[in-house]
C-alpha cells in the first residue's frame, strides 16, 4: 500500500515489524525482498513519486574542502541527490561492477582497511543484485567476455588487468518497485514522511519510535520492531547524529567515529593515449556487445594495477576508463562520455595519428580518512533539522594511486607494444587538475566488528543498539573502485535475510 503521510491524522503512531527509512536502492530492495515474509514492514520516504523543489531542499548540506565537480560544474551536496521514491535512482547512470575480491582485504598499502568478511560472503547476493539491476549476465572475468562476446581484452597481464563495467537499464528502482509494493499485503510506503529521529531507550539499547514529519510539520511516528536507516551515504550519518535524545554524541558514537571516514570516487583526468592503429579499442569506450540470451547491452573496459601490482606499489585501487579523441582540449574530451558504436574506427585511426587521442580519465579509490567526515553544523533544514556538513579533500595517499595508477597502465600498454601515454596532459601535474567525483558517497556509518573503528557491525547492526540496522554505501569500509549501487543492493538483499531470521525470532 502507498499512503501520503499528509493523509494521516495528526500524531498518528504507526507500528511495524520492520521499519525502513529511505525509499532508494537500498531500501526498497529490502522493502520488496521482505514482501513474502509475513512481517509488517512500514517504509518511510521523505520524498514523493516526483520530483518536489522544497523536499530536495531537505538534503541541502554545506561543503567544506575541496567541492564536488562533475562534467565541469561545481555541485552542492543536495544536486548528488535525489529525496524521491526510488532515491537517487531516479538519475543514476546506471554503471555497475561488484568489489574485487581484495577490495574486501586488510591491505597494508591502504590505512584503516578491511572488511569483515570477504568476497564469498557477498557473491550469492551480488547475483541477486545483478538480476534486481537489471544487468544482462554476473559474469565479470574479461576472459569470459572475450569468449562469449568476441570482446577485445587490450591488457591482460601480471600488473595491469582489464576491468568490466556493464549499464544497467538503468533501472529506476521507483517505478520498478512500486507496482509490487502497492499491491502487498504487509508493506505500507509512506511518502512525504522525513524520519526526524530515532527515539532509543532510556538505557540506549533499543529504537522505541521514529518521529516523522511532513513537509508542512504534521508529526506522527512509528513503533517499530527494527529499523533500517537505507537514507544514502551522508544521510545515515546525519541522522544518527541528531538522534541525540539519550547520548549527546548521537546513537551508535560512543567512539566517535559516525560520519568520519567518508569516500568518493575521485576522477581525474590522467593521461592521453596514442594508440598504434591495430589496436582494437572497441571494447575499450562505452558501446553495445552482443550478449548470448540477453541481446545487445551497453557495456565498458577498463585498465587497472592488479591486486598484486597495488600491493607491490603501495597504492589502492584505481580503474583507467577511456574517453573519445575529439580533437578538443582534455576537458572537452572528457565531457565526451558516450561515444558511439560507429565512432570507434574513426577513434582507432586518431589514436595512432596526429591531432588527438583517446583520454584516460583515472578513478580511485580512496584511502579512508577520518577527517574526511559528516557532521552537523548551525544552519537548519525547513524542518528545522541542523544540516550535514561535509569535509571532504583529497589526501597525499589519493594523488598517489592516482598517479601510480596511470604510471603502471602507460608501462603496460608501451611494454604491449600499443600505445604511448601522455601522462599530465594538460601540460601541468594532474593534482593542479581539479579533481571530479563521482556522485558516490561512502563510508560514513562503517563496518567494523570492533565498535572502537566502526558503527556497524558485519550484519550492518549499529553497534550496542539491538534493533537497529543500516543498508547502504555508509557502511563500506573501503570502496574499491566499482560503482557503488550493485554493493549497495548485494547488501541489501543480504540484509533483508538477516531480517527474515532476526525478527521472527525476536
Ligand atoms: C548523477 C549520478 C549518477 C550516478 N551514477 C551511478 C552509476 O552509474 N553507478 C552507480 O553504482 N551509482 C551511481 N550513482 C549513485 C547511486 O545513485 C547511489 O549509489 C544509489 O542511488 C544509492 O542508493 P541508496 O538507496 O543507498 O540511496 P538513495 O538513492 O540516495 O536513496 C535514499 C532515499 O532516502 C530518502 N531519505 C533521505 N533522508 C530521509 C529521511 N530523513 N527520512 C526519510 N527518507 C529519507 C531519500 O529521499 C531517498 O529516496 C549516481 C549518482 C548520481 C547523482
Amino acid at each position: 500500500m502507498i499512503i501520503e503521510a499528509a493523509t494521516l491524522p495528526a500524531d498518528t503512531e504507526l507500528t511495524a515489524d520492520v521499519c525502513i527509512i529511505g525509499a532508494g536502492p537500498a531500501g526498497l530492495t529490502v522493502a520488496q525482498q521482505l514482501i513474502s515474509s509475513g512481517l509488517d514492514v512500514v517504509v518511510l520516504e521523505s520524498g514523493e513519486e516526483d520530483y518536489d523543489e522544497r523536499t530536495q531542499a531537505l538534503a541541502g548540506a554545506t561543503l567544506v574542502g575541496d567541492g564536488f565537480r562533475f562534467n565541469g560544474a561545481e555541485l552542492d551536496v543536495a544536486q548528488t541527490r535525489l529525496r524521491q521514491l526510488g532515491g537517487t535512482s531516479n538519475h543514476w547512470t546506471g554503471q555497475c561492477r561488484p568489489l574485487d575480491a581484495h577490495d574486501f582485504d586488510q591491505r597494508d598499502a591502504v590505512a584503516n582497511s578491511g572488511w569483515p568478511f570477504g568476497a564469498d560472503e557477498l557473491a550469492p547476493h551480488y547475483k541477486r543484485a545483478v538480476t534486481s539491476c537489471q544487468l544482462a549476465v554476473n559474469e565479470w572475468a574479461p576472459t569470459w567476455w572475450h569468449d562469449h562476446t568476441g570482446a577485445p581484452i587490450l591488457v591482460d597481464t601480471d600488473t595491469v588487468t582489464t576491468s568490466v563495467f556493464q549499464f544497467s537499464a538503468p533501472t529506476r528502482f521507483g517505478p520498478e518497485l512500486k507496482p509490487a509494493l502497492a499491491a502487498a499485503k504487509h508493506v505500507r510506503v509512506v511518502l512525504g514522511a522525513t524520519a526526524l529521529e530515532l527515539q532509543v531507550t532510556p538505557d540506549g539499547s533499543r529504537v522505541q519510535a521514529v518521529t516523522v514529519s511532513t513537509l508542512d510539520g504534521q508529526h506522527s511516528s512509528v513503533k517499530p520492531g527494527v529499523v533500517v536507516v537505507a537514507t544514502g551515504g551522508i544521510e545515515p550519518a546525519r541522522l544518527l547524529l541528531l538522534s541525540n535524545g539519550v547520548n549527546p554524541a548521537g546513537l551508535g558514537n560512543d567512539h566517535d567515529v559516525v560520519g568520519r571516514y567518508f569516500m568518493e570516487h575521485p576522477h581525474a583526468i590522467a593521461g592521453r593515449a596514442r594508440f598504434v592503429p591495430s589496436a582494437d579499442l572497441s571494447f575499450s569506450v562505452i558501446g553495445g556487445r552482443t550478449i548470448p540470451g540477453a541481446g545487445d547491452r551497453l557495456v565498458w573496459a577498463g585498465l587497472s594495477p592488479t591486486a598484486k601490482a597495488q600491493a607491490d606499489a603501495g597504492i589502492g585501487h584505481g580503474v583507467a576508463l577511456m574517453f573519445g579523441a575529439g580533437g578538443g582540449s582534455p576537458r572537452e574530451d572528457r565531457e565526451q562520455a558516450t561515444v558511439p558504436a560507429d565512432a570507434v574506427d574513426q577513434l582507432v585511426t586518431l589514436g595512432a595519428g596526429t591531432a588527438s587521442a583517446p583520454v584516460l580519465t583515472v578513478r580511485v579509490e580512496q584511502e579512508p580518512n577520518p577527517d574526511n567526515r559528516v557532521t552537523l553544523g548551525d544552519d537548519l533544514d525547513g524542518l528545522g533539522q541542523r544540516r550535514a556538513v561535509v569535509t571532504w579533500r583529497m589526501h597525499p595517499p589519493d594523488w598517489h594511486t592516482v598517479r601510480t595508477t596511470i604510471e603502471l597502465i602507460a608501462d603496460a600498454l608501451g611494454r604491449a607494444g600499443l600505445a604511448r601515454i601522455e601522462i599530465d596532459p594538460s601540460g601541468k601535474p594532474i593534482e593542479e587538475w581539479p579533481v571530479e567525483i563521482g556522485n558516490h558517497h561512502m563510508g560514513t556509518t562503517r563496518m567494523h566488528a570492533d565498535p572502537a573503528h566502526g558503527v556497524v557491525d558485519a550484519q550492518c547492526q549499529v553497534h550496542g543498539i539491538d534493533n537497529l540496522y543500516v543498508c547502504g554505501s555508509s557502511v563500506f569500509p573501503t570502496s574499491g573502485m566499482a560503482n557503488p549501487t550493485l554493493t549497495i543492493v548485494a547488501l541489501a538483499h543480504r540484509l533483508a535475510d538477516h531480517l527474515r531470521r532476526e525478527v521472527r525470532r525476536r
